[in-house]
């Protein structure tokens, strides 16, 4: 039985908004996504984070993901590769409720963080948000001045006993305090692309979530910010849980510990985004158990 988290208590503003369509679905559809113990799976035996189980997504009647089941461990970088319009962004988007906002969206099976259903009626949305922060693709940061970007997340969660320290920290963290420190009342528009995107991530480090989700953070940037970025992953995960979607597959080589392949299933009447492999990103990249992992991670396909 699930116990039951205080911070995760009914929310206000979730009052209104249709609960998920719960559609069940035969368990163990799908065997052997998940690696056996092989010697080498010492990755698996850290915390679970999220424990997704035949997990769906649907935009109203078009279905985007199909029969996902995976774990996803603490304090490593998991990576989600796969072609386009196979179901990375709808999967990421899906473990904080991204997408909830839109309209005709349901997710079904289960997703559970730390052992919470992330939908379930006892989830408060503003929370999940909190714990599992996102950055997007292009970076967004508001147009306020540096400290007011990484304050204003906090200030509205009421967390402002210590605001300079809290901004601070986040910079640090971030890998940007060095570059910013003389300059925090300037506008964060006038930030590179790359001082932008650490910016977000640390306006989502500031609010102490446990959780970042990377929608292709690094794919607006150039070479040498990709580079900061990567490197800021390889940091941050001794603190933070981190998913990174990517259509750079050597940028899944080099950042993420375990990597999960998703592929358009074309068997069926309709192309629905599915999880072809999950594994070590050694073992994905070297020696692949499915030939369609293959012909992706060898440029044959994709
Ligand atoms: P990827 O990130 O792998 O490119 P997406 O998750 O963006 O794939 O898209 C998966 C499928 O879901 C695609 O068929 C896409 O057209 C559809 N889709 C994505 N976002 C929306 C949306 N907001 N409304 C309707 N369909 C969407």
């Amino acid at each position: 039985m699930m116990t039951t988290d205080p911070a995760l208590t009914p929310d206000p503003v979730d009052r209104g908004i249709p609960q998920r369509v719960r559609i069940r679905t035969t368990p163990a559809a799908r065997p052997g996504i998940e690696p056996g113990r092989n010697g080498r799976t010492a990755i698996t035996a850290r915390p679970v984070v999220f424990d997704i189980r035949d997990m769906s997504c649907s935009y109203g009647s078009n279905r985007a993901l199909d029969w996902t089941t995976l774990k996803i461990y603490r304090n490593i970088v998991t990576a989600v590769i796969g072609p386009s319009g196979c179901g990375k962004s709808t999967f990421i988007r899906s473990l904080n409720r991204m997408n909830d906002s839109i309209p005709g969206f349901s997710v079904g099976g289960e997703i559970l963080y730390h052992g919470h259903d992330v939908y379930g009626s006892q989830a408060n949305r503003v929370e999940v948000r909190r714990r599992i922060g996102m950055v997007f693709q292009k970076p967004n940061p508001f147009p306020k001045s540096i400290y007011d970007n990484i304050a204003w997340a906090a200030r509205n969660l009421g967390m402002k006993r210590d605001l300079d320290a809290r901004v601070e920290r986040a910079l640090r963290h971030a890998a940007l305090w060095d570059e910013v420190k003389d300059r925090l009342r300037d506008s964060a528009l006038g930030l590179s692309g790359g001082q932008q995107q650490r910016l977000c991530i640390a306006r989502a480090i500031a609010v102490e979530p446990d959780v970042l989700l990377l929608d292709e953070p690094a794919s607006a940037l150039d070479p040498i910010a990709t580079a900061s970025i990567e490197e800021l992953m390889t940091t941050l995960k001794d603190r933070y849980t981190i998913v990174i979607v990517t259509h750079n597959m050597q940028q899944a080589a080099r950042v993420a510990d375990r990597t999960a392949f998703f592929s358009l299933d074309t068997t069926g009447p309709e192309r629905v985004g599915t999880l072809i492999e999950y594994n070590d990103t050694e073992t994905i990249f070297s020696s692949p158990a499915d030939p369609r992992t293959r012909d992706y991670v060898t440029g044959q396909f994709g």
